[in-house]
This record gives structure tokens, sequence and C-alpha cells, in this order.
């Protein structure tokens, strides 16, 4: 039973140390986007596959597929849909929870960046963005001539405004860290992807507690007809039944 774990998250990490400490043959697959990534247990590949056809033609190599992508990587997940229904492999998809449940008094919500920009220059003038370096470009039209502090990963390869501060950091993040940064920078709104999970949720509980107004951006939609579950107990269930018939590794 060899499985592709798509990657790049913490819970994809997370069920590559399951998996490997079950003895399954589990190579996790990350896009290459971080010099330095943490790397998961077990084998690992990285770099893209070349679209929905290299992705296909690298699906000889295994026998299910679980996209534990992150909730905001679309163009990976709607490849591996189709990469393995037109392989025949099975698919499944490992998503943590969104924070729609958790949002609070002062969340805004914004189906796009685009529209997180403008929101968040009504809202404020020394906004925190948060929503990674891939997107930072999408605010520099609303949020040009404001103080913006963005945290990112790896530095951008975009130019920024002289009115802006890009600090790189990674998390999990804690509270006291959070609460320090926005009060550091005189915050006046937070800009974040409804990530989802605990990983990055401290700096909504630190807006929340400075009464800090935040714009969160939607999940895309996914791919339809893919089975998704949450945690990564169900995925191990799966492929064991897919492994053995008995729902045992
Ligand atoms: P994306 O826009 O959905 O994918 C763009 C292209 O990058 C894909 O078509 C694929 O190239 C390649 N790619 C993406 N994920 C890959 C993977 N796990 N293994 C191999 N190739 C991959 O992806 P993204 O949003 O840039 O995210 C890239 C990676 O960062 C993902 O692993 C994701 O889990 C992680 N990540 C993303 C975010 C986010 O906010 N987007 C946040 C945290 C972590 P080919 O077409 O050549 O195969």
């Amino acid at each position: 039973m060899r499985v592709l774990l798509l990657g790049g998250t913490a819970e994809a990490r997370a069920l590559a140390d399951r998996l490997v400490a079950a003895g399954v043959d589990v190579t996790t697959s990350l896009a290459g986007r971080v010099t330095d990534p943490r790397l998961p247990s077990g084998a690992v590949r990285i770099g893209g596959f070349g679209g929905i056809d290299g992705l296909r033609a690298a699906l000889a190599e295994y026998d299910a597929v679980v996209d534990a992508t992150h909730p905001f990587a679309t163009t990976m997940s709607a490849n591996a849909a189709s990469a393995c229904s037109a392989a025949g492999r099975p698919l499944l998809r490992l998503e943590r929870p969104g924070w729609a449940t958790r949002a609070g008094p002062l969340w805004h919500w914004a189906d796009t960046h685009q529209q997180a920009a403008e929101l968040a220059a009504r809202l404020g003038r020394r906004p925190v963005l948060t929503i990674g370096r891939q997107q930072l470009a999408a605010y520099l039209p609303a949020l040009h001539d404001v103080s913006v502090l963005a945290r990112v990963v790896e530095l951008p390869s975009i130019g920024v405004p002289p009115g802006w501060t890009v600090i790189t950091d990674r998390g999990p993040y804690a509270l006291p860290g959070e609460l320090a940064l926005l009060r550091e920078h005189r915050a006046d709104v937070v800009v974040s992807k409804d990530s989802g999970g605990q990983y990055t949720w401290p700096k909504m509980q630190a807006a929340a507690q400075l009464g800090l107004p935040v714009v969160v951006v939607r999940r895309p939609a996914r791919p339809a007809g893919v089975a998704t579950v949450h945690d990564v107990e169900p995925v191990l269930a799966w492929i064991a039944e897919l492994h053995t018939g008995t729902g045992k590794i």
C-alpha cells in the first residue's frame, strides 16, 4: 500500500508520523515554496508535479492519495481530484475545520483578498496582515499609503511600499507574543485567512482581547465529490480499509 500524502500543513505532518509508525509506505509531497520546510516523518518529495497530467503520471507509483494541503491551496486540491479520478486512485481530503463557529462580534468576512484589503482600509490605518506572502499584491492598491505590518513565513518577491514593514516568522504562535505584536505595531485591524486550527488562532484571541476588528477571508470552494474528514484518525481507518478491508492497518 503506497500512499501519496499531499502536505505542507501541520495535519499532514501529524498524519505522516502516524502512518510511518503503523508501517505504511507514505511519501509526503511538498510544493517547495519554503526554503527550510518542516520535514515530516517518512519519504518526502519536493516540487510541483506539472499540472494534472504530471500528477496523473506520478500516480502510477501510488495506490491511494490523501490531500492534506492547506484549505487555500485550491489548485493542488483541484488537480488531485482530477488526476485521481482519471487514474482511478482513491482520494481522501483531510481538512481542518474553519473558524466560522468561533467567529467574534468584531469579525468581518471577505470573499476575496481584494475585498479584505478594501474592508481593512475602511476599518483602520495600521493593519496587521497575516494572509501569507503569495497574496500580498492584492493588498497593495487599497493599503498602499497606510502603515501595514505583514507577517509572512518567507520574504515576498514583490516590493512593498515604504510605509509597510514585513517580518518573517512561523507558527505555532502563543497569545502573549500575539498581544505584544499587535500592541507594538499599535494595530487597529487584523487581516487573516480562515485557516482554521489552533496554530494561528492566538492572533484572533489577541485581537478580541484588544477590541480590534478582524477581517477574515472566506475559504475558497472545494472540488466537488471528494470525501473529506477533519482528523487523522478517520484517514488511518480509510487506509486500513483500502489495505485489508478490516479497518485496521
Ligand atoms: P496551490 O496554489 O494550490 O498550488 C499551485 C501549484 O503548486 C500546484 O499546481 C502544484 O504544482 C504545486 N503544489 C502545491 N502544493 C503542492 C504539494 N503539496 N506538492 C507538490 N506540489 C504542490 O498551492 P499553494 O496555495 O501555493 O500552497 C503550496 C503549499 O503550501 C501546499 O503544500 C500547501 O499545503 C502549503 N500551504 C499553503 C498555504 C496557503 O495559504 N495557500 C498556507 C500554508 C501552507 P503542479 O501543478 O506543478 O503540480
